[in-house]
């Protein structure tokens, strides 16, 4: 008995899991039962291939063009120089108000909280961003934090990333504890793909936690298509769900992912059926390494178009762009 009290605390599950995710291609291709040569060392240099386990189990085996496979495998197109696809296309470095605080939009500002994700997604523009000096450590969230106080018009604050879910409990225990003294905030936002890719980390310590703030929680997670849910991730929303939180949908407009209208028909469908509501459809962020994603706006329209007249409102995400300067993303 004695060396169990000991013993440190041992990691939690989410943890493990995360660190027996897939990191090389071809051990991926292999689980999936796909040929070891599929992918391109250029692109796994640049952004190295990650996927937790729970992901690649709802990849169907023996499909190179299978649409979740395609979002994380590093591809040779990835190397191709296209003519306005750049580092930094949403501009982000003229909202930054403080080191990790984003002030774009009128009420709400957004906070870088680490660099760190669970799955490295191909087509996310945070492929170039540069992780190491957006981290908000406890130090540098002194500047953002009086920013927050200075601003009292900013009524929500949104953490994102990376993933904020990535944090341990402590730190984002702590982080929210700061957030939560300020006093003109009402909402936290949380940007995550974890209850998605990783569906573990949806904890009972987490979602007491954030059932227990007296800011209103909303999780906005991240699907691009009906595939990515299971049950495992069913449950996960349940459990926000249970403790009054609003889980949102946004996913981007993906060539080869979800570029019908029968795939973004289904991804609606299946989210609502979970429990998530339809949010934002985006359109691609013209990042370098990402244009054989890009659907062609005038196809865009179209399928938005038929997607509207196929859906109740409240299922039709509102189809969005970020382009710099502007007051809002929505686009069409
Ligand atoms: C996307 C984004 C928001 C949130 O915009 P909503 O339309 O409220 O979802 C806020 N700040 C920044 C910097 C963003 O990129
Ligand atoms: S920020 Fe989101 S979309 Fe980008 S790599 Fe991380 S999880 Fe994927």
């Amino acid at each position: 008995m004695a060396s169990i009290i000991t013993q440190p605390s041992p990691l939690p599950a989410w943890r493990r899991e995360l660190a027996e995710g897939f990191k090389r291609p071809e051990e991926l291709l292999a689980f999936l039962g796909l040929p070891a040569s599929g992918w391109d060392a250029a692109a796994q240099r640049d952004f190295p291939l990650r996927v937790p386990r729970a992901f690649a189990r709802r990849m169907r085996r023996g499909d190179p063009d299978d649409p979740l496979l395609r979002q994380v495998l590093p591809l040779a197109a990835e190397n191709a120089v296209a003519p306005g696809f750049v580092s930094d296309p949403v501009g982000d470095g003229r909202a930054r108000a403080a080191p990790g605080l984003l002030h774009k939009y009128h009420g709400r500002a957004l906070l870088v909280t680490t660099g760190a994700c669970a799955i490295h997604c191909r087509y996310c523009f945070r492929r170039h961003f540069p992780y190491s000096r957006a981290q908000l450590t406890p130090a540098r969230l002194r500047p953002a934090l009086d920013y927050l106080r200075r601003h009292e018009e900013i009524s929500e604050i949104i953490l994102s990333g990376g993933d904020p879910l990535m944090l341990a409990d402590a730190r984002l225990s702590g982080l929210i504890r700061a957030l939560e003294d300020i006093p003109q905030l009402r909402r936290l936002r949380l940007h995550t793909r974890l209850p998605v890719v990783l569906p573990s980390r949806i904890t009972e310590a987490l979602t007491e936690r954030l059932a227990a703030s007296r800011l209103q929680c909303v999780i906005v997670v991240h699907v691009n298509h009906a595939n990515e849910i299971d049950a495992d991730v069913a449950a996960a929303v349940t459990r926000l769900r249970q403790a009054g939180i609003t889980v949102l949908n946004q996913g981007t407009l993906l060539a080869g992912v979800n570029d019908t209208l029968g795939a973004l028909v289904a991804l609606q469908e299946q989210c609502f059926a979970t429990g998530i509501l339809p949010y934002y459809l985006h359109l691609l962020d013209r990042t370098r390494g990402t244009d054989h994603f890009e659907v062609e706006a005038l196809r865009a329209r179209e399928l938005y178009e038929a997607l509207r007249r196929r859906l109740p409102g409240y299922l039709t995400p509102r189809l969005a762009r970020e382009s710099p300067g502007a007051p809002y993303k929505i686009w069409f």
